[in-house]
């Protein structure tokens, strides 16, 4: 537990908060993070487990991207929901992963979460623009485990 509450500092957390905000201003696509130390589980297991125990699979297009981080195994996975991977290529999150990969190789996890969410942003814009009537479905806030 320790080794999550000293990932972040408090001020890194706003920025992140700010980050998901700004992103979220672009898209009616859905971001969160969760921070956790480790898992015994398969990455991609646990953050599908997440994505469902935080309850993003119940956005009205499908739309939520869980961006899941595991401090002490130094891994993170980006889920995206169904109503994405319908519309997009395989390779959707590649650019978004290498931003946040080169910032964690550096030990900037701050950075890479917040370069993430922005990029993640841009690239979900196209396929889910932001629309007038739309809603902040899911907290903003950083979920950790
Ligand atoms: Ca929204
Ligand atoms: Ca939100």
């Amino acid at each position: 537990m320790s080794k999550v509450e000293a990932f972040l500092t408090p001020e890194e957390e706003k920025e992140i908060i700010s980050a998901i905000k700004t992103a979220e201003k672009n898209t009616s696509g859905e971001i969160r993070v969760h921070i956790e130390a480790s898992t015994e589980k398969n990455h991609e297991e646990r953050s599908l487990e997440v994505f469902h125990l935080l309850e993003m699979h119940k956005t009205k297009d499908a739309n939520g991207v869980l961006i899941y981080v595991a401090v002490k195994d130094k891994k993170f996975v980006i889920f995206g929901d169904k109503g994405i991977n319908d519309v997009v290529p395989d390779s959707f999150w590649n650019s978004t992963k290498d931003v946040i990969q080169n910032h964690f190789k550096n030990g900037n996890f701050k950075q890479g979460i917040v370069d993430g969410i922005l990029k993640a942003g841009q690239e979900l814009k196209e396929h889910f623009p932001w629309q007038i009537d739309d809603e902040d479905e899911l907290s903003n806030e950083i979920s950790k485990g």
